[in-house]
C-alpha cells in the first residue's frame, strides 16, 4: 500500500525532509449520508458568514482589542487589522468548517480561514479509492481542481479591475512539510492556464515591493493578483520582526489576499463562540434569519471565559464538570487545547484576562467505527472516531458576490482516545467516507 501512496504523491516530508507516505485508513469509513450531506449544503453560508464578519468591523475590533490585553500574537495580528483598514474591495477566500458527526447531527468543531490544506491529498485519495472500492458510496471529491478553478476566477478578477496581467504567490512555512498537497493545488491551478505561481517563506520582507502609488505587490519583477497564505497563522512561525514586516507589506498591497488579515481574524475560536449568541449572528448576516438559523443549527455549546459575571459561571460550569468541555485557546494547528481533568488545573492557572482569551467548548462524542489505518509502513486496527472538513470557496467585489460554492471534502479518522486531530502533526490519518 505504501507503494501506491508514494506512486500517488499521497505524501508529505518528515522532519528530515524525506518524502514518506501520508498515513489512511485502509478502508473507506462509513459516514452519515445525511450528515455529509448537511455540511456540504451549509458550507455557502459559512463563506458568508466569513465575509459578513469582516464587514461587521465593529465586531472584530473589540473582540480583537479584548484579545490583545492577554496575547500578544493577536495584538500584532490586530494592529495590521488596523492599519489596513477599510475592508479592501476585492475579496477570496478558501474556508474549511470542519464538523463531528453524533448520530446523523453535525457539530461544527471550527471554521478554518487560513491555509485551510490537505485538498489536494484528499482529492488524490477520494479518488484512489473510489478505484480500489467500486462498490462503495464514496462522494466525489475533486476539492483541489475546485480550488484550482477558484484561484483562476480571483486572478482573472485582478486583472480586469486593475487591467493587468498577474501571478499568484504561495506564502509557505519554512521546512514545509506539506510540500506534495500544495503541489497538487499548483497543478489543478496551471491545468487550465499558463499564471506564475511563486513560492516565498515570510522570512524577507525585501522580497517583497509595492508601488508607492498603485500599491501593486511585485515580487521577482512580477506583478502579484493573489497572495495564498499557507503560513503565518502561528506566533513560532514569525521568528523575528522580518516576517511581522513581511505580513504587513502583503497585506497593505493592492493584491487579493486568501486571506486578508481581517478574515485570519473571523476564523479565531472567540470569534466563533461570539456568534454563537443568536442576535449577535443575526445582526452580522445582516438580519437573514433563514440563513441564520441555518448556520446556528451546527453550533455545539460556546461559552465565554471573560471576565464577567458570566464569565465566571461558565468558568465555574467547567470546574465542576470538566470532563464535559474542550478548553480551546486562539491558536491553530492541533496541539492548543485541553481536556478532561486538565480542563480544571489549567482554568485554576489562569488569570481572569488570561482566561478571557480561551473559550470552553462542550466535548462532542462522535460516532465511533472500527478502521484499519498504516502509518509510517505500519498497519494497526483501531476503535475510531472522525472528524469531517468541507471546503468552501467565495469571491466577491464588494458586496457582489461572483463566486460562493462548496468545494469538496476531507475526512480525518483518528483513535477513539485521542484528543487532538492534525494528520501531518501525527494524531490523525486521511480517510474517506462510504456513505450510509
Ligand atoms: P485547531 O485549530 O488546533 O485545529 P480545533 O478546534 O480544530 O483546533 O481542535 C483540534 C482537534 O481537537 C480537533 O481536530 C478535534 O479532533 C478535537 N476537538 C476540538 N474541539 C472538540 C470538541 N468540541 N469535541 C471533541 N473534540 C474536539
Ligand atoms: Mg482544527
Amino acid at each position: 500500500m505504501e507503494e501506491i501512496l508514494l506512486n500517488n504523491e499521497i505524501c508529505f516530508n518528515d522532519t528530515e525532509n524525506v518524502k514518506i507516505h501520508a498515513p489512511i485508513s485502509l478502508n473507506p469509513t462509513p459516514f452519515s449520508s445525511k450528515a455529509f450531506h448537511r455540511a456540504t449544503e451549509l458550507q455557502p453560508a459559512f463563506n458568508l458568514l466569513v465575509l459578513r464578519t469582516i464587514q461587521n468591523s465593529t465586531l472584530l475590533h473589540s473582540i480583537c482589542q479584548q484579545l490583545s490585553k492577554s496575547d500578544q500574537f493577536i495584538s500584532k495580528l490586530f494592529q495590521i487589522y488596523q492599519n489596513s483598514l477599510p475592508v479592501p474591495r476585492l475579496f477570496f477566500n478558501v474556508n474549511r468548517s470542519d464538523y463531528m458527526v453524533e448520530g446523523d447531527s453535525i457539530y461544527q468543531i471550527e471554521l478554518n480561514t487560513i491555509s485551510a490544506s490537505l485538498a489536494g491529498l484528499s482529492t488524490k485519495l477520494s479518488e484512489l479509492q473510489a478505484i480500489r472500492f467500486p462498490q462503495d458510496p464514496i462522494p466525489e471529491n475533486g476539492a483541489s481542481y475546485r480550488i484550482g478553478e477558484s484561484f483562476n476566477e480571483a486572478i482573472k478578477l485582478y486583472n480586469t479591475e486593475f487591467k493587468t496581467t498577474s501571478s499568484i504567490l504561495f506564502i509557505v512555512q519554512e521546512n514545509e512539510r506539506n510540500v506534495f498537497d500544495q503541489q497538487i493545488l499548483i497543478n489543478s491551478i496551471s491545468n487550465s492556464t499558463t499564471i506564475t505561481i511563486i513560492k516565498k517563506t515570510l522570512a524577507n520582507p525585501q522580497m517583497f515591493s509595492l508601488d508607492s502609488k498603485s500599491k501593486a505587490l511585485f515580487v521577482d519583477n512580477q506583478e502579484i493578483g493573489l497572495v495564498y497564505f499557507r503560513a503565518g497563522y502561528s506566533p513560532e512561525e514569525y521568528k523575528s520582526q522580518l516576517f511581522w514586516d513581511s505580513r504587513a507589506i502583503l497585506e497593505s498591497s493592492r493584491a487579493i489576499k486568501c486571506p486578508d488579515i481581517a478574515s485570519h481574524l473571523a476564523g479565531l475560536k472567540k470569534v466563533q463562540q461570539v456568534l454563537t449568541d443568536p442576535e449577535t449572528l443575526l445582526q452580522t448576516m445582516q438580519n437573514d434569519k433563514d440563513l441564520t438559523d441555518n448556520l446556528s443549527s451546527s453550533f455545539a455549546g460556546i461559552y465565554s471565559l471573560d471576565a464577567t459575571e458570566e464569565g465566571e459561571m461558565n468558568c465555574e460550569m467547567a470546574l465542576n464538570d470538566p470532563e464535559r468541555f474542550v478548553l480551546k485557546p486562539q491558536r491553530e494547528g492541533g496541539g492548543n487545547n485541553t481536556y478532561g481533568l486538565q480542563v480544571q488545573s489549567r482554568l485554576q492557572e489562569l488569570t481572569p484576562i488570561e482566561r478571557s482569551a480561551y473559550i470552553l467548548m462542550d466535548r462532542i462524542r462522535p460516532n465511533v467505527t472500527k478502521a484499519s489505518i498504516i502509518r509510517n509502513s505500519i498497519i494497526s486496527e483501531i476503535s475510531a472516531v472522525s472528524e469531517l472538513g468541507i471546503y468552501g470557496i467565495i469571491l466577491a467585489r464588494n458586496d457582489q458576490i461572483i463566486l460562493n460554492k462548496s468545494a469538496g471534502y476531507l475526512l480525518r479518522t483518528k483513535p477513539e482516545e485521542s484528543d487532538e486531530g492534525g494528520v501531518v502533526s501525527g494524531f490523525s490519518v486521511l480517510d474517506i467516507p462510504a456513505l450510509q
